[in-house]
């Protein structure tokens, strides 16, 4: 979309929140022009040379990168190099491509461009979200690889440091990890930048503000310009106007820093009301930050990072020390530890752990309780784990009670084990339930009779709104402002009120510095919320009034539209 003078505004993805202001760099594409034309018998032995010594550098470049992040990236996020190192330690791959070389008497390049294509080409039509993001991968590999044969020096990094803006076409963990250490203003890209990439993962890790889906072609005619990334609302902004250089400065020059945040002040709202303050996280590394801060407690461990990228259900001693660790640290505080959600677009990386899952398409609960032995596995470890700490087990999608009372007999049963085995354990744990499907809020009065908490799951509860919702063609933010929406989540929250049991509301929603009136409106006290909202969402609360805030959300379920609810918290966010 064009503005009027020289200024452009492009509409992205947003895949972290935040603002950047900085000058405009591009990384250039490295060029593909493979030397196509055929080589002669007594060259081959030549380009397999050439081809060996890429193959040497590309390993040590990747390990030098890896070696750089150490104590940066998660154990997790640290697997991203071991898929690079696995490609270049297999041989039987290399030897494709000398054969190509030797067979096709093809140039070392084409010979590495063709072969990877075929892997490429099988990977391409999965519809597995993390199957497809290794064609990100397998892409930088290329180009490092030809550009080894080459002798080509790399993108010049050098050139860039943190008074910019990147953009990049593919958007790849190396670049990712590089710009990260290199603590860029923000990051647009036009492939490559999804919420599940491991790139994203990265760049949101260390709170780099990230736009998805920006062409490139037309952010390099732009290189040097003064831009401004604002990854709440999606855009980006290339020649600013003046007025909007002093705004977002001023908006940024507000905004505190997590990472200068050592230990914070109670959110308190003007009117004295404490608002518990709990961190979703999905890693070790977010769990210490969140321990650094000290957050009143962790409201949602996503324990699906510890299945994903490994290669079988992770053993009891592996597990146990995960909880265990964050349990003790915690002490008191609560920690809020949920069962395995793989399913749908939560899917382990491993291919032979996958393929054993693909054909199923239940999720959460319903899925683990065909798991039982695994299910069994996870929530001893974590009853376990309670001896040293104030943990709660709460299990994802739940559909109805049922669910939940199986859940608990086998609780039971575990609890009665852990005891005979030692007595003096406290293994009584505290049960929850995400709300997180329409079922499950259909069945909200007969499951808040079973559980001791309930986490309300807003991003799934969305989906499975707009999906019911024939209004809803794609799910948008905004939709979380539907007042029928808005009214599902009151039904639960009113329900575990009247039963006397607490609500930890988690999801986008209650990072969303729009939203979260709308939600402490409805009398929630406890908010779980992603590492990087910390900041926006705790200075809203400290200057908010409960009991406007309840007003301005019965005004929110009485109105009529999206809009009508957009435009009544836009003007009281400005106000
Ligand atoms: C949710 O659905 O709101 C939620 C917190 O769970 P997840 O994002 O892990 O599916
Ligand atoms: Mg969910």
């Amino acid at each position: 979309m064009r503005g009027y003078m020289d200024k452009i505004v492009l509409e992205g993805l947003p895949i972290s929140g935040g603002i950047g202001i900085g000058r405009l760099i591009c990384i250039k594409e490295i060029s593909y022009d493979v030397n196509t034309q055929l080589i002669d018998e007594a060259e081959v032995e030549n380009q397999i040379t050439d081809l060996e010594v890429a193959i040497c550098k590309t390993f040590i470049e990747i390990y030098d990168l890896k070696d750089g992040f150490k104590g940066l990236l998660s154990e997790e996020e640290n697997r991203i190099f071991e898929f690079y190192s696995e490609i270049l330690d297999d041989s039987y791959f290399f030897e494709e491509i000398k054969n190509t070389i030797r067979n096709k008497k093809y140039h070392a390049d084409n010979a590495i461009y063709t072969c990877i294509q075929k892997y490429i080409d099988c990977i391409q039509d999965s519809d597995n979200e993390y199957v497809k993001n290794r064609i990100f991968d397998l892409n930088d590999v290329r180009k490092r690889l030809i550009k080894n044969v080459y002798g080509h020096s790399e993108v010049n990094y050098e050139e860039i440091n943190s008074s910019h803006i990147v953009a990049v076409k593919e958007l790849n963990p190396i670049i990712a990890g590089v710009l990260s250490k290199k603590e860029v203003r923000g990051v647009v890209a036009q492939e490559g930048a999804g919420y599940f990439t491991h790139a994203s993962i990265i760049l949101k890790s260390v709170g780099i503000p990230t736009l998805g889906n920006i062409n490139f072609k037309e952010t390099i005619q732009h290189q040097d310009k003064d831009t401004i990334i604002d990854c709440n609302n999606g855009v980006m902004i290339i020649n600013p106007d003046n007025s909007q250089i002093f705004t977002y400065s001023e908006k940024l020059r507000r905004k505190i820093n997590i990472k200068d945040i050592d230990n914070f002040e109670p959110a308190i709202t003007v009117d004295g009301h404490k608002i518990f303050l709990y961190a979703s996280i999905s890693s070790l590394k977010e769990f210490n930050i969140a321990k650094r801060i000290n957050f009143d407690g962790i409201g949602l461990v996503r324990t699906e990072s510890i299945f994903i990228d490994y290669n079988k259900v992770p053993d009891e001693k592996r597990q146990f020390a995960i909880y265990s660790k964050m349990a003790r640290a915690m002490k008191n505080r609560i920690l809020v530890i949920r069962t395995v959600d793989i399913g749908a677009d939560k899917v382990p990386g491993s291919l032979d752990f996958y393929k054993a899952h693909s054909e199923r398409t239940v999720r959460g609960i319903r899925r683990s309780l065909q798991h039982k032995k695994e299910l069994t596995l996870q929530m001893r470890t974590i009853i376990q784990a309670n001896a040293f700490g104030n943990i709660g087990i709460t299990f994802p999608m739940v559909n109805n009670a049922d669910e939940i009372r199986e859940v608990k007999e086998i609780i039971k049963g575990i609890e009665n084990e852990i005891k005979a085995e030692n007595n003096e354990r406290n293994c009584q744990i505290e049960i929850g339930a995400f709300i997180e499907t329409i079922s499950a809020v259909e069945d909200i009065e007969n499951i808040i009779k079973e559980v001791d908490f309930i986490n309300i799951g807003t991003n799934d509860l969305l989906h499975q709104f707009c999906g019911l919702n024939r209004k809803c063609s794609t799910v948008l933010k905004d939709n979380y402002l539907d007042p029928e929406f808005i009214k599902i989540i009151k039904t639960c929250v009113d329900c575990a009120k009247e039963n006397g049991k607490r609500v930890i509301l988690c999801g986008e929603m209650v990072s969303d510095p729009v939203s979260i009136i709308v939600l402490i409106g409805l009398g929630v006290k406890d908010l779980s919320i992603t590492l990087g909202a910390f900041c926006d969402i705790y200075e809203i609360i400290r200057k908010t009034n409960c009991e406007e805030a309840a007003k301005i959300t019965e005004k929110a379920v009485s109105s009529k539209s999206i809009e009508e609810v957009k435009k009544m918290l836009s003007d009281c966010l400005r106000s």
